[in-house]
């Protein structure tokens, strides 16, 4: 089962109105450096906030139904270009390069405290960044 998930707001087009925020039946849309995320394993994917935004801000993506655990990086995919690795990519820096084994690590120690904003899924350059989705 698919179901839509608004991920990101756009920082060109969001004016802070916070329309969003209140529209949101389970509370999913946070804020991080002025700008709003949504949390994705809060999120009901009911498309209230889409409704409501009058500067067609947020992103809307379709993705499996279930827990966000984790994330996996697909190797095929990754140019090992170091984007994730950048600060700002990642609220909590959890993507590393291990040099010996010339690939990306994605750190999972604490899993509980990841925004779970898909922030590195949508920015990954190479759509590399895979998200663990647990079917519930
Ligand atoms: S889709 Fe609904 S539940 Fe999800 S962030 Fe928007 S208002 Fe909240
Ligand atoms: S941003 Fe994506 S392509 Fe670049 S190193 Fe990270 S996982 Fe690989
Ligand atoms: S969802 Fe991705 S970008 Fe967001 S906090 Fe978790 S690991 Fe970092």
């Amino acid at each position: 089962m698919e179901k839509l998930f608004p991920i990101s707001i756009n920082p060109q087009l969001c004016k802070r109105c916070q329309k969003c925020q209140y529209s949101c039946p389970p509370k999913a849309i946070f804020w991080r450096n002025s700008m709003r995320y949504v949390d994705y394993n809060k999120c009901q994917g009911c498309l209230k906030c889409v409704e409501v935004c009058e500067h067609g801000a947020i992103e809307v993506i379709s993705l499996e139904e279930g827990e966000l655990t984790g994330f996996t990086i697909d190797i095929e995919k990754c140019t090992l270009c170091l984007e994730c690795t950048k600060e700002d990519f990642c609220f909590q820096n959890r993507y590393f390069f291990e040099k010996e084994k010339k690939k990306i690590i994605f750190d999972d120690k604490d899993l509980k405290n990841c925004f779970n904003c898909l922030k590195c899924f949508k920015n990954c350059p190479n759509n590399a960044i895979v998200p663990e989705i647990l079917r519930t």
